[in-house]
Formats: C-alpha cells, sequence, structure tokens
C-alpha cells in the first residue's frame, strides 16, 4: 500500500516529473531523462513546444468546447480536411475522438454499421493478428491479441478471428516471399473455415508497435491481405495509432507500401502529448451507406471539440513547417546504424528491426536458437531501469504470445537533432554494458 492516490499498475516506485523542453525530461530531484521514446510514443514533437502552446491558447481565449451536434467548429472542419489531404485523398470522411481505444472502437463500429447497411448483417467477426494491440476498451481488446491483457476478459469481449502475421527473425521457411506466401496462404484457410461470409473486417497495424517491438509486414504480406479482403468481401482497416502523423517517415506508414486501407485510426501523435485528439477516416461511399441507413450511432462527449482539433492542426503545421518527415528518415538512419553497431557488441540482441524513427530491439537467451529469455527473468524491465537510471526512457515490453520475447522500443520524437541521437546511443550503450554485465 501506498500513501498514492492513484493507481494505475504494478511496479517500482516512480520520479516525479518537474518540467520538459525539447527531447529532455527533468525530475523533481533535477535528474535530466532523454526521452528515446516520446512517452508512449505520443510526444512527437517533443516537449514545451511554443508553437502548439500559443495554438492552443488562442484556440481556449475563442471557444474550448462545443458539442458537435449544435455546432460546426473551424478547427475541426480545417483538421478533418488536413487529414484527407494526407491520405492523398484515398479517405474523404473524418470522426474524431479522444483516444486510439476510441479511434479503434469507432471504426469497429462504423464497418459493423457498414455491413448491416449493406444487408450483410450476418457478418460479425473481425479478423486480427497475434500478437497484437488494439486497445483496452473491450471492442478493442476483442481484436487485441496479447494474452496478459486479454485474459481476464476473454468472457465479456468479443473475439476475433486471431491469425499469424509473418515473423521474418524466426520463420524457417525457404525466404522472406515463401514464408509471406505460407502465411497468407494459412491465414486465407482461417477465413475459409471461419466462413469468409462472416467476417466484417480485417485489423492490423501496417508496422507493429509495442505488443511486436517494431515488427515489420512488408509490401507483400500487407498486398496480399489487402487482396484476400477483396476476395472476402470485407474491409481493411489499418490501426495507425501510434504509426500515424509520421512515425515512419511517411504521414501514414501504409504510404511506404501502397495499400490502402478502407477505415483508417490514428491518434497518439495528432495530438502529439499536448492534448488527447484521435480520428477514424474512411471512405466516403462507406460513411455514406452508414448516413443513409439511420446515422452513425456512436460518438463521445469530447468528441472533434474545437480545442482538440486546434492542437492537432498545429502539429501538422509543425511537421510540414519543419520538414519533420525528412528529419525522421534521416535520424531513423543514423539511429538504426547506432542500435546496429550496438547490436553486434551483445549476443543477447537478438533482432533489431523498424522504419523511421520507430525502432524494436528484441532480446534473446540464446542467438543460435533465438530462444527467448524465461518469462519470469523480466529481461526486458531489467535493461529499461537501467537505461533510467542512465538518464534515457525506453519502452519496454514482453510478448508472451510465443512469437517475440523481451523486447524494448526506440521511438524519440520525430524533432530530435544528431547530436541528441549521439546522447540517446552512448546511454543506451551504457544501459547495454550494464545489463551484459549483470547477465554474465
Ligand atoms: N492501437 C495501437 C496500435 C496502439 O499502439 C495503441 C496504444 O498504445 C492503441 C491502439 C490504443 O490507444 P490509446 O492508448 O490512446 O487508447
Amino acid at each position: 500500500m501506498t500513501d498514492s492516490p492513484l493507481f494505475y499498475q504494478a511496479g517500482p516506485t516512480l520520479p516525479e516529473v518537474s518540467h520538459a523542453d525539447g527531447v529532455t525530461l527533468w525530475d523533481t530531484r533535477g535528474k535530466a531523462y532523454l526521452d528515446g521514446c516520446s512517452g508512449a510514443i505520443s510526444c512527437n514533437l517533443g516537449h514545451g513546444r511554443q508553437d502548439i502552446r500559443n495554438a492552443m491558447l488562442a484556440q481556449l481565449d475563442r471557444v474550448a468546447f462545443t458539442y458537435r451536434t449544435q455546432f460546426e467548429n473551424a478547427p475541426a472542419l480545417a483538421l478533418g480536411r488536413a487529414l484527407v489531404e494526407l491520405t492523398d485523398g484515398a479517405l474523404e470522411k473524418v470522426f474524431f475522438v479522444c483516444s486510439g481505444s476510441e479511434a479503434v472502437e469507432s471504426a469497429l463500429k462504423l464497418a459493423r454499421q457498414y455491413v448491416v447497411a449493406t444487408d450483410e448483417p450476418q457478418r460479425r467477426r473481425f479478423v486480427s493478428l497475434r500478437p497484437s494491440y488494439h486497445g483496452s476498451t473491450l471492442g478493442a481488446l476483442g481484436v487485441t491479441g496479447y494474452h496478459p491483457l486479454e485474459a481476464p476478459f476473454t468472457e465479456l469481449t468479443h473475439a476475433s478471428l486471431k491469425v499469424a502475421g509473418p515473423d521474418f527473425y524466426r520463420h524457417q521457411d525457404a525466404d522472406d516471399d515463401a514464408h509471406v506466401d505460407r502465411v497468407l496462404a494459412e491465414t486465407r484457410t482461417a477465413i475459409e473455415a471461419a466462413g469468409p461470409e462472416s467476417i466484417i473486417a480485417f485489423i492490423l497495424e501496417p508496422v507493429g508497435g509495442a505488443s511486436t517491438g517494431a515488427r515489420l509486414l512488408g509490401e507483400r504480406y500487407l498486398k496480399g491481405i489487402r487482396a484476400l479482403c477483396d476476395d472476402v468481401g470485407c474491409l481493411l482497416i489499418l490501426d495507425e495509432v501510434l504509426t500515424g502523423l509520421g512515425r515512419t517517415g511517411t504521414w501514414f506508414a501504409w504510404q511506404h507500401y501502397g495499400v490502402i486501407p478502407d477505415l483508417l485510426v490514428t491518434a497518439k501523435g495528432l495530438g502529439a502529448g499536448y492534448y488527447p485528439v484521435g480520428a477514424l477516416l474512411a471512405r466516403d461511399d462507406i460513411v455514406s451507406k452508414v448516413m443513409a441507413n439511420g446515422g452513425f450511432q456512436h460518438g463521445h462527449t469530447y468528441a472533434g471539440n474545437p480545442l482538440a482539433c486546434a492542437t492537432g492542426l498545429a502539429v501538422i503545421e509543425a511537421i510540414r513547417r519543419e520538414r519533420l518527415l525528412d528529419n525522421t528518415r534521416a535520424r531513423g538512419e543514423q539511429l538504426e546504424a547506432g542500435l546496429r553497431t550496438l547490436a553486434e557488441r551483445y549476443p543477447w540482441v537478438g533482432h533489431v528491426r523498424g522504419l523511421g524513427l520507430l525502432w524494436g530491439v528484441e532480446l534473446v537467451a540464446d542467438p543460435a536458437t533465438r530462444q527467448p529469455f524465461p518469462a519470469g527473468q523480466n529481461r526486458f524491465a531489467q535493461i529499461t531501469a537501467l537505461a533510467k537510471e542512465e538518464g534515457l526512457l525506453i519502452y519496454p515490453r514482453r510478448t508472451l504470445d510465443g512469437v517475440a520475447g523481451d523486447h524494448f522500443l526506440v521511438t524519440p520524437p520525430l524533432t530530435i537533432r544528431a547530436q541528441e541521437v549521439g546522447t540517446l546511443l552512448e546511454r543506451l550503450g551504457r544501459a547495454m554494458a550494464r545489463f551484459d554485465q549483470a547477465l554474465a
């Protein structure tokens, strides 16, 4: 029992934050931390930005809240148009929410209302990957493939059909293409067994986030899934809660692969840690059918409020003005090179993977067999604690679903400068050296 009134998760006592600026946070004892994971891969522009503050203050002075059924508001309209533009016009309609889980929840509900509106009410099931993470509300949890989070709720959620995605680190197939083809064939078989006419949509992250340690799925797989969805007659929902708004070096990760979703969700980087805002984007014809059939039966009080949307607009403007997609690609290359150099020093670094400024480092007990560390050893937590002692925040996770073991994410703000990447790698190097000594 602690004397804090707050409860989140079991874990060590945390330092109290004092203030933050750029890529650095300070605690109340004066210790500085380089934000190597943008909080929860959300503070994509770094901390303490005057431009975002000014945009928010200006909106607060005008009007902070209006309800979406009472008024249109200029920031929501402008942010909606801006998001549509970022998809190159592929998706024409936007519905605002306050978080990633809400965005996923909204996508699932819009997809269901679409199949009802198009006279296919027998479509009742979603397909998703294991492992995956799509949020913590019961609907989003139903499509999430992450055992520790699902376990207490399996009887309360509407579980999706969970299938395996490609694993370019551990597969035993002749080559990557053969592996992808086999995984796609198995997925097709699983959907055929479940009944293609029962599937509403396939939901997946085009580049994995925390649940897989930035696992890449690749163009061949994503194009295969797009074709499979078309064959099955179901929708493709891409979850870009974590990858959207530039994290991988393009506005959205699907733009690397040319695979256009029917529905797209995004959140974290849209408010960039300054205010909660997320969005569901959808094709016009999908929305039109739902609207013509009684409207979208869904909504949240704070959805599309002017303050949230003014924040999102200021974030997009900053990414454009400061050419942060270019910076993400350049600093991402620097970070990748540094991570690979560190990885060569230690046999327990099994795999380094990622794109842009989204990097995952997987730890293994045995590099030859790629055997993960035993779960109870909590290696991911140890290395994260050592990094924190060295003044570096990284994002830890262990996946218990048989694909990946311990891993951590390195996902600094898209604003990070070359010298700061150097500092990040130095601190990570010191943490890794200490972790190695502790293993010996
Ligand atoms: N989807 C993905 C891919 C995520 O990474 C997350 C959060 O980590 C979510 C959904 C849920 O977002 P939120 O925590 O904002 O509800």
